[in-house]
């Protein structure tokens, strides 16, 4: 089974692909967790992608297809993935139409007043990659790693607010694109209770828990 999460930029989708992760056992594949890697690896390539991500910008097409297409190669991905910020263009679905079979597209839905409020309140553990959010957490360092807590150069308001205007008008259309088999989640509660619908309707699709 191979799942896309969609949603505006900080609508909740990588805490969502963990949960779904852990009980599906599918591999979580997130192209800006790549793209930081690429950018902690201190590569020429880490450079361009940090120039485009900073200023709240996609990364082209092309090289986000390229660096998708080498990851979605490796054998884990063989137990089904879960795409969470990919694709994010109408270029990048044709693209992926010859990378992957699409089972499902999720959509998180959140107002953008919150995805706002959320965004600044994010901490993310350098260690293990963990989310936090200082709306109720006060810890410095990550409660399962000990790992110190960060805030994401992109989750500054100016930001956020330039990616959700990217999102509005360049990732949006991807919802009609999927309409024959979207499930769409509101993620205003608490992250069990966006999850709880998700799982019952992958149950559905015949994942495996
Ligand atoms: P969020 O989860 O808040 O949306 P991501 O970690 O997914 O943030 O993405 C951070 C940045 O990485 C984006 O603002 C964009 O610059 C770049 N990026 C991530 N995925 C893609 C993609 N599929 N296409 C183009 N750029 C991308
Ligand atoms: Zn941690």
């Amino acid at each position: 089974m191979n799942i896309i999460l969609l949603g505006a930029p900080g609508s909740g989708k990588g805490t969502l692909a963990k949960k779904i992760t852990k009980d599906f056992g599918l591999v979580q594949i997130s192209t800006g967790d790549l793209f930081r890697g690429e950018i902690a690896g201190g590569s020429e390539l880490g450079l361009k992608l940090k120039s485009y991500m900073d200023k709240g910008q996609l990364v082209p097409d092309e090289l986000t297809i390229k660096i998708l297409s080498q990851r979605i190669t490796k054998p884990d991905c063989k137990k089904g993935v879960i795409f969470d910020g990919f694709p994010r263009t109408v270029a990048q679905a044709e693209a992926l139409k010859n990378i992957a079979k699409i089972d499902s597209a999720v959509l998180i839905d959140l107002p953008f007043e919150e995805i706002e409020r959320r965004a600044v309140a994010r901490r993310v553990c350098s260690k293990c990659g963990e989310i936090y959010s200082t709306l109720d957490y006060a810890g410095k360092n990550c409660a399962k790693c000990h790992g110190e807590l960060f805030q994401r150069d992109d989750d500054k308001l100016e930001t956020v607010r330039l990616r959700l205007e990217v999102y509005e008008k360049t990732t949006t259309p991807l919802i009609d694109f999927y309409s024959d088999r979207l499930f769409k989640v509101s993620s205003l509660g608490s992250p069990e209770d966006t999850y709880k619908p998700v799982k019952n309707f992958l149950l559905g699709l015949g994942g495996k828990k």
